[in-house]
């Protein structure tokens, strides 16, 4: 089976760090709308891993809910990918921005218009950093890992255009899984849930 053969195959997760008390909407000394920090303690997770279908969630946000998207998978890394000093907080427009972007594109790709989406794609600026990674009992190999938490799910969009795997929405509560024949739900929690709320 085609599964994220790329992301599997060539690419290392990254360790992506979130606030624990989360995330507020705040205004910057030049008066421009930020999804800012709480200066909590951060506590790190693999959207690679644990979220594959995070670029589809991401595209389909509103405004207003940032704060929760912020509060569960952290900033986009957008700062650090314009080179500035400012990691704790991000412009609401860049926000929009790029999810829009992900948006357009995917659903060029629903389309099946893979022209578009191609053009989309290879418009899209995003970091990728390389590094050595040495296992004591294998040989030393170079990796290739997303700078960000956007690198990462333009990664994924990537993944779609290009492996034909394919995702579905739960049936039961709003995450993308990875769809496979006679599936509706991400879990076995929420297919429970889903029919026990079918009984009632
Ligand atoms: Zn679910």
């Amino acid at each position: 089976m085609k599964e994220n053969e790329l992301i599997r195959h060539q690419l290392f997760d990254l360790d992506w760090p979130m606030d624990q008390d989360g995330y507020v909407i705040d205004t910057d000394p030049e008066g421009r709308k930020v999804v800012r920090r709480r200066g909590g303690p951060l506590r790190y997770y693999r959207p690679l891993r644990d979220h594959p279908g995070l670029a589809r969630e991401f595209s389909e946000l509103r405004e207003e809910d940032y704060i929760d998207f912020a509060g569960r998978f952290g900033l986009l890394g957008a700062s650090f990918e314009l080179g500035s000093s400012a990691d704790d907080k991000e412009q609401v427009a860049e926000w929009f921005l790029r999810s829009k972007n992900i948006r357009d594109l995917l659903a060029a790709h629903d389309k099946g218009d893979q022209k578009t989406a191609v053009k989309i794609y290879n418009k899209t600026h995003h970091l990728l950093r390389t590094f050595v990674h040495a296992e004591e009992t294998k040989k030393a190999r170079i990796v290739v890992q997303p700078s960000t938490l956007f690198g990462a799910m333009i990664l994924q969009v990537a993944d779609e255009l290009t492996t034909g795997i394919q995702f579905k929405r739960c049936s039961n509560c709003t995450t993308w899984f990875q769809h496979r024949a006679n599936k509706n739900f991400c879990s076995d929690q929420c297919r429970y849930a889903h029919n026990n709320k079918r009984r009632k």
